[in-house]
């Protein structure tokens, strides 16, 4: 079987390893005779899974033991509004910082619940780059800060973690477990799993104590309550099992989870990371002919994004890439130009032979 090397921003590449387990699983699960997503979520085998998959991301990402860690669906996109809504009252607020797509698409759910503010975003509109601790400024009545970790379109991403006094909210879709991060400098983060994490359908969500506490309180506020599927504290007393969950997703995510551990876990994903970047973004750096998108202090170790000097080679060398099966390489439509998506489970030889194409390519034109 010939693979592609996949550079897609996600869904995204999986370990081989994890997909050949996924496969054995369909069928018949652990010799239950029952197929992975024939099974019931509340059966011991399921919970097990389940289970597993929480202490599996606790201890890879040092996640305290009286955060609560939920496997909940509607991707990323919920958790925009699921977080305003579980922490704001009407005549809350809140702070964003604005470094692309997926903040001003946070921005604007949140909107729907309280008058949330902007408080940084590009001066030219145009996002190179994420703010210097000195450019955020919180205002004193702020509930809360979000932030987005890593901004999948324009390949920008904070290499801290932004320093604040308010409760600190963190989109963390597209370097989850890439690297390790000080959980307990926030109060909950989210991410959709299908960069880092597994399949589309899964969102891990991440809480302190103070994030359900909080969202009790507004839900005992709020006159009707809050619904039922977009409530975290009913979505903790059922440990992620209010309703059906994406079973598969979670398992596929728990496998996903066993490979980054044999990986080294995230210090040495980190590494492997770092070379991944650096070799490519060496490239880049090598001549004029390529135009790398993100300034350079704020360079993705994730999403590299880039254009050729010439505008009219970006077409052919995605139609050439294509053919050498380096696949997924076109940027995002707000964009245009050239991404390669490196997540964990990108391998370093998909990396080198996408370099030795781009080398290649550079001397041909
Ligand atoms: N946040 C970030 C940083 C993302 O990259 C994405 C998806 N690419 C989203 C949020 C939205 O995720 P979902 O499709 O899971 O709603």
């Amino acid at each position: 079987m010939s693979r592609a090397h996949n550079f897609s921003a996600g869904p995204a590449v999986l370990p081989l390893e994890v997909l050949s387990e996924l496969a054995e699983a369909l069928p018949n699960f652990q010799n239950t005779g029952l197929g992975l997503m024939e099974l019931s979520h509340r059966s011991p085998t399921f919970d097990a899974v389940i289970q597993s998959a929480k202490s599996r991301l606790r201890s890879l990402l040092n996640v305290p033991e009286d955060y609560e860690i939920l496997f909940l669906q509607g991707g990323a996109s919920m958790q925009f509004y699921m977080t305003a809504l579980n922490f704001l009252l009407p005549n809350d607020t809140a702070d964003y910082i604005d470094t692309g797509t997926w903040s001003t698409k946070a921005i604007k759910e949140a909107k729907r619940v309280a008058p949330v503010r902007t408080i940084w975003q590009p001066e030219n509109g145009v996002f190179t780059a994420v703010p210097t601790q000195n450019e955020i400024q919180e205002n004193e009545d702020a509930v809360y800060l979000h932030y987005t970790s890593n901004n999948t379109i324009y390949g920008t991403q904070f290499h801290n973690v932004p320093e604040t006094t308010k409760p600190l909210i963190a989109d963390l879709s597209s370097d989850i477990c890439s690297r390790p991060i000080d959980v307990s400098k926030h109060q909950v983060i989210y991410a959709g799993a299908q960069k880092n994490l597994g399949p589309s359908g899964v969102t891990a969500v991440i809480l302190s104590p103070w994030a359900v506490q909080r969202s009790r309180e507004v839900n005992s506020i709020r006159k009707e309550g809050l619904p039922s599927m977009l409530n975290y504290g009913l979505m903790v007393d059922k440990d992620s099992m209010f309703n059906t969950p994406n079973t598969f997703g979670i398992f596929a995510l728990e496998r996903v989870l066993a490979w980054v551990e044999r990986q080294g876990g995230l210090g040495d994903v980190a590494l492997q990371n770092k070379r991944k970047a650096e070799l490519l973004y060496s490239e880049l750096d090598a001549s004029e002919f390529w135009k790398p998108h993100a300034d350079r202090r704020s360079r993705s170790q994730m999403n590299v994004t880039w254009k050729s000097a010439n505008p009219d080679l970006d077409s052919v060398f995605l139609a050439e890439a294509d053919k050498q099966m380096l696949k997924g390489l076109k940027g995002h439509r707000s964009v245009g130009g050239i991404r390669a998506s490196i997540y964990n489970a990108c391998p370093l030889d998909s990396v080198e032979a996408l370099v030795a194409f781009m080398q290649d390519f550079r001397q041909k034109h």
